[in-house]
């Protein structure tokens, strides 16, 4: 051991010890119980950030201690590395997808050991390898076989910037998940994924997700959106023909005014002959930001009431939700009441709040609370929720319709026409049709040799040597699918993909049963219904399919907070860099500087720290404990400075001081059961704490903050004799241990000095005993004006004030002393409290 604490030569001894001797893999036959632990891997974009460092940091603190706590842990990395940013690279720079992205990878692979993680890197991943995308193409015949992968022409939402189909958990409050351009509807044949097969499968499972935080599940549950309502057909006057309507507000059936139809309902071209109007209200089919429709020029009779009704064609109707047509009651929907509004269309009242009460005499806006029907014929005057069950029920027989259940929750269009990705496993042929790959063909292999323009189009149909196919049935020419996979159909499976080593079977059941489902999954919430919701339904069809035998693939999950910093901006630059300011001045211009919100770290707005910066001056243990200490895992952080110096010096002052003993305590051989003392106990309650913090929820902050005060508590202690110098032997051997997982370099270098020789991840976790953890405490008299008036117990080394607050919060005390003044308050060490009140 050096005299001074020297990060960055220890931390590149200690993770080239742990490579060498194996200790982070992870052994598929073992005694132990297993524990999976996974953090959300990367997209290989050329850098990790903080971000990054702190799921990664999270999942090896968890797994460390796991590992000391007698589990087989499987902790492994790998990377999602097929997508878009690789091609745009490609076209920007003229490299090849697959160089930028395994350059990127080997780049970060080394940042990432350069942070001391654990990863069993011999089970790395790596989806853009043909050995990994082979099974994305086997499973998508498996679901062409069963029925849950099929294809049809549909509007699907596009982004013109990205060139290509996103699917709807991809679309963000109308913006591209990726890039936040606007999105648009676009006709397309393409690909889909039935996920809703499984809707009332994935719902109801909903309830079983406890180890997931509530609002996540409440999102899942939002997006899956079940709703039960009545579906029926309202005929056209003058015409055989029927429109079906879906709502789920049957008891507003009275108070509609007019029906919607999706423009591009098949019967808003039988009944319209202005196909042009069609066309405009068409173009903005799905745009949410403006409301547009178009008289059909017909009329439906509502068979509640036989009332005529204008139909209109409608931007906002969707023909994938429901029946694609709906009943419009502007009086009790903000959305039919602005169309109202545009269109001067009738509004009618058919709900009020109180019971018997008269309609307004004109509504401002869509009335869509609760309350009682009026102007409903038979149902008036009863509450619109038992008007729900009635009216459903007086539909159902009187043959008007019936009541049935629907989800938003839409299948995933997986098709992408962008080039780094999965090729979709099918030809066409002229004489059979769609034809699936046979298995012994698989993988098709993405070539290399395409030009990409990122002008749209599949970039793949200019790829003769790839198009031109031999039909697997009946042998004549085929042309082959040019579309690739969505990139989110690649980390739908890969936790299963970890379970088996490099060289074994993917899909070995007895690996994947072995470790799977995940304890626990650790990563961003900005997944919760994308990768989160296709990784639940991925492993249900994956289950029906006999290769896993879990519904659910993620036992417990963390989302993770941002990591957030500070930001700097001057009137005329824009945002700046820290060091783009002089004494709170702008140095381009001497404005001064405006010191914005803490926002998570980004380039954009130049408040970004780099894990180089860090790790390259303080070392990678003082980052994982500035990271950690900050805040409770699921919280932000907030970057600071001072934060980190404040790590680094806790990491100083351990060193230091357990240098300064060292040759003292290494050679003490302790037996923890005959020690005693303050510091003894102060340790004993410390693993208490610690071990406590880490199984509540990971709050390793709070854990971070009881090894601080141990330190404390050690470098206060003056030891005398031998007996000291074994108790500050246990002090310093405890706290190593349970700070190791978080410190992981510092520990191991204390380790080889105080340890048992062998590395501090093969020692135990240490175990603290309760008895020798409790406070020692004395009983004390406390008197008012000189008469005993209670006894209390306290801990034996409280300080005056400490005694002194416990005196006067004693119940028995408190009574006397209300409303008096206290005129004196003496305390007699280890014995009596005086407390002389004033004379009244
Ligand atoms: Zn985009
Ligand atoms: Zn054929
Ligand atoms: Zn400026």
């Amino acid at each position: 051991m050096d005299e001074k604490y020297n990060a960055l030569k220890i931390e590149s001894k200690w993770q080239r010890f742990w490579q060498e001797t194996g200790l982070n893999k992870t052994v598929s036959k073992s005694s132990k119980p297993k524990f999976y632990c996974l953090e959300m891997f990367p997209y290989p974009s050329g850098k990790i950030h903080m971000g990054h460092i702190r799921n990664y940091v999270i999942g090896d603190v968890i797994t460390r201690y796991k590992r000391m706590r007698g589990y087989n842990v499987l902790h492994p990395m790998g990377w999602d590395a097929f997508g878009l940013p690789a091609e745009n690279a490609a076209i920007n720079s003229g490299t090849h997808p697959s160089k930028w992205t395994f350059e990127n990878i080997e780049y970060m692979k080394a940042q990432i050991n350069k942070i001391g993680c654990s990863y069993d890197w011999d089970r790395e991943v790596t989806t853009c390898s043909p050995e990994y995308y082979k099974w994305n193409q086997w499973f998508f015949i498996q679901m062409l076989k069963r029925g849950l992968a099929y294809k049809k022409n549909s509007f699907v939402n596009w982004c013109s910037h990205c060139a290509t189909v996103l699917a709807n958990e991809q679309v963000i409050d109308t913006r591209c998940w990726r890039c936040d351009t606007v999105v648009e509807q676009k006709e397309l044949e393409q690909w889909f994924f039935k996920i809703t097969a499984y809707a009332e499968e994935l719902l109801a499972a909903c309830d079983t997700l406890n180890g997931w935080p509530q609002h996540v599940v409440a999102m899942q549950r939002n997006w899956i959106g079940k709703s039960r309502g009545v579906e029926m057909d309202f005929p056209i006057d003058g015409s055989d023909l029927k429109i079906k309507i879906f709502t789920t507000r049957p008891d507003t059936l009275f108070g509609a005014t007019f029906v919607c139809v999706a423009p591009i309902h098949p019967i808003a071209d039988i009944i319209m002959d202005d196909k042009n109007a069609l066309n405009d209200v068409k173009s903005f089919y799905g745009n949410e930001e403006e409301k547009r429709g178009v008289f059909t020029g017909k009329y439906a009779i509502n068979p509640i009431n036989n009332e005529k009704i204008p139909i209109y064609a409608a931007n906002f109707v969707l023909m994938d939700y429901g029946t694609g047509a709906i009943m419009s009651v502007p009086a009790h929907d903000q959305r039919d009441y602005d169309f109202a509004k545009k269109y001067g269309l009738p509004v009618r009242e058919v709900i009020v709040r109180e019971k018997n009460a008269a309609p307004s005499t004109e509504l401002t806006e869509a009335y869509e609370d609760e309350g009682y029907l009026i102007n409903s014929g038979q149902f008036s005057g009863l509450h619109n929720k038992t008007a729900i069950e009635q009216i459903g029920q007086h539909i159902e027989s009187t043959s008007m319709g019936r009541v049935v259940t629907n989800y938003k929750l839409r299948d995933w269009g997986i098709s992408r026409q962008r080039y780094w990705g999965t090729p979709i496993p099918v030809v066409y042929c002229k004489n059979c049709g769609v034809v699936p790959v046979k298995d012994e063909d698989l993988p098709v292999i993405l070539p290399d040799n395409v030009t990409l323009k990122g002008m749209g189009g599949s970039p793949l149909s200019g790829v003769s040597g790839f198009i031109n196919a031999t039909c697997p049935t009946c042998g004549s020419a085929a042309r082959r699918e040019t579309d690739t996979m969505d990139t989110f159909v690649d980390s739908s499976w890969y936790f299963v993909r970890y379970c088996s080593e490099k060289d074994a079977a993917p899909l070995d059941k007895n690996n994947i049963d072995l470790f799977m489902p995940v304890d626990q999954y650790i990563g961003g919430v900005e997944h919760a219904v994308l990768h989160l919701l296709y990784s639940r339904f991925f492993s249900r069809v994956l289950r029906d399919i006999g290769i896993v035998s879990f519904d659910e693939p993620f036992k417990n999950l963390l989302t993770q907070g941002m990591v957030c910093k500070e930001t700097l901006k001057c009137n005329e630059h824009g945002w700046l860099f820290p060091d783009e300011t002089q004494n709170g001045n702008c140095i381009h211009c001497k404005n001064a500087v405006i010191r914005g919100r803490t926002e998570k770290m980004s380039k954009s707005k130049k408040n970004l720290v780099t894990p180089d910066e860090i790790t390259g001056r303080y070392g990678a243990d003082t980052a994982r404990v500035f990271s950690l200490f900050a805040a409770p895992p699921e919280k932000d952080i907030e970057w600071s400075a001072q934060g980190v110096e404040g790590a680094y010096r806790f990491l100083n002052r351990l060193w230091n001081l357990l240098y300064s003993y060292a040759d003292k305590i290494k050679t003490i051989n302790i037996n923890p059961e005959k020690l005693s003392g303050k510091l003894v106990r102060k340790t004993h309650q410390t693993i208490k704490k610690v071990t406590g913090s880490i199984e509540r929820d990971y709050h390793f902050n709070t854990a971070i903050a009881s090894l601080m005060e141990l330190l404390n508590e050690i470098s206060a202690f003056k030891p005398a004799d031998m007996a000291d110098y074994a108790s500050l032997k246990f002090a310093f051997k405890s706290l190593t241990l349970l700070l190791s997982p978080f410190a992981p370099h510092l520990c191991e270098e204390l380790w080889a000095l105080i340890g048992d020789g062998r590395s501090i991840f093969l020692a135990q976790w240490p175990a603290y005993d309760e008895i020798a953890a409790k406070e020692e405490e004395i009983e004390l008299v406390v008197q008012i004006n000189g008469k005993v008036r209670a006894k209390m117990m306290i801990p034996a080394d409280s300080d005056d004030n400490a005694v002194k607050e416990a005196a006067l919060s004693h119940e028995k005390i408190q009574d006397s002393v209300t409303g008096k003044k206290i005129k004196q308050l003496h305390v007699i060490r280890g014995r009596l409290v005086n407390i002389v009140l004033e004379n009244v």
